[in-house]
């Protein structure tokens, strides 16, 4: 089972894919976890991504598909398949990623779009909040911590994304409107799309989207 997950910044692809992966144990690869991991680790393809995600700008393309390459490689083949969440973010990313699988089992089986209004995703990532030790994600008004700025699950301190502010965020559904869009079309037409209805509680759309991956 390999999944792509899509969504607007703050759509809950995070939040759903480590439930995902758990529940069919699943390798999960996030391209923005990678960034900031590499981003924190100041290493070359740290520096070479700071300037982009900071600002809310897509990484250009060929870093980013390189990056996914060296990853696929590495997979576990313990697991059920992978969940791919945060790529392909454009139409070149798409195709470059469908050259690297063509004819092996790593091809992309579905494609999960966390849909959202608008409105609502300001809300969400204004209020966004994540562990810096174990990755928890909080929402300072829909799913605070039972102690003020400090993760339930392990205790320590819980920080903001550095793109979490609104100019960034204006760039990034700016960014996910003009390369993003497109993508899911591509996907539609070919009918692997499967759409959810994100907008409600985790735990209201969960059973949907559990049931939604399960058929
Ligand atoms: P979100 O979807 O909430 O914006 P992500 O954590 O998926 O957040 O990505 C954060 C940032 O990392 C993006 O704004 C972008 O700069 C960079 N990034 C992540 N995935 C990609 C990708 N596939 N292509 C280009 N840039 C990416
Ligand atoms: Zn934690």
């Amino acid at each position: 089972m390999n999944i792509f997950i899509m969504g607007a910044p703050g759509s809950g692809k995070g939040t759903f894919s480590s439930r995902i992966k758990e529940e069919f144990d699943l390798n999960h690869i996030s391209t923005g976890d990678i960034f900031r991991a590499n981003i924190a680790g100041g290493t070359e393809l740290g520096m070479q991504a700071k300037a982009y995600t900071e600002k809310g700008l897509l990484v250009p393309d060929e870093i980013t598909n390189n990056m996914v390459k060296e990853y696929l490689s590495q997979l576990s083949d313990k697991k059920n398949g992978y969940l791919l969440d945060g790529y392909p973010r454009t139409l070149d990313q798409a195709k470059a990623f469908e050259k690297m699988t063509e004819g092996t089992d790593l091809m992309v089986d579905e494609i999960v779009v966390m849909d959202v209004p608008f409105d609502e995703l300001t809300r969400r990532i204004t209020g966004r909040r994540s562990c810096k030790n174990c990755g928890e994600i909080y929402n300072i008004y829909s799913k605070p911590p039972v102690k003020e700025g400090i993760c339930n699950k392990c205790g320590s301190e819980l920080s903001q994304r550095k793109d979490d502010n609104e100019e960034s965020l204006k760039t990034r559904l700016e960014e996910y409107a003009k390369n993003t869009e497109p993508v899911i079309a591509y996907y539609e037409e070919k009918g692997m799309v499967k759409r959810i209805d994100a907008t409600a509680g985790i735990e209201e759309i969960w059973p949907v989207l559990k049931e939604a991956l399960s058929k």
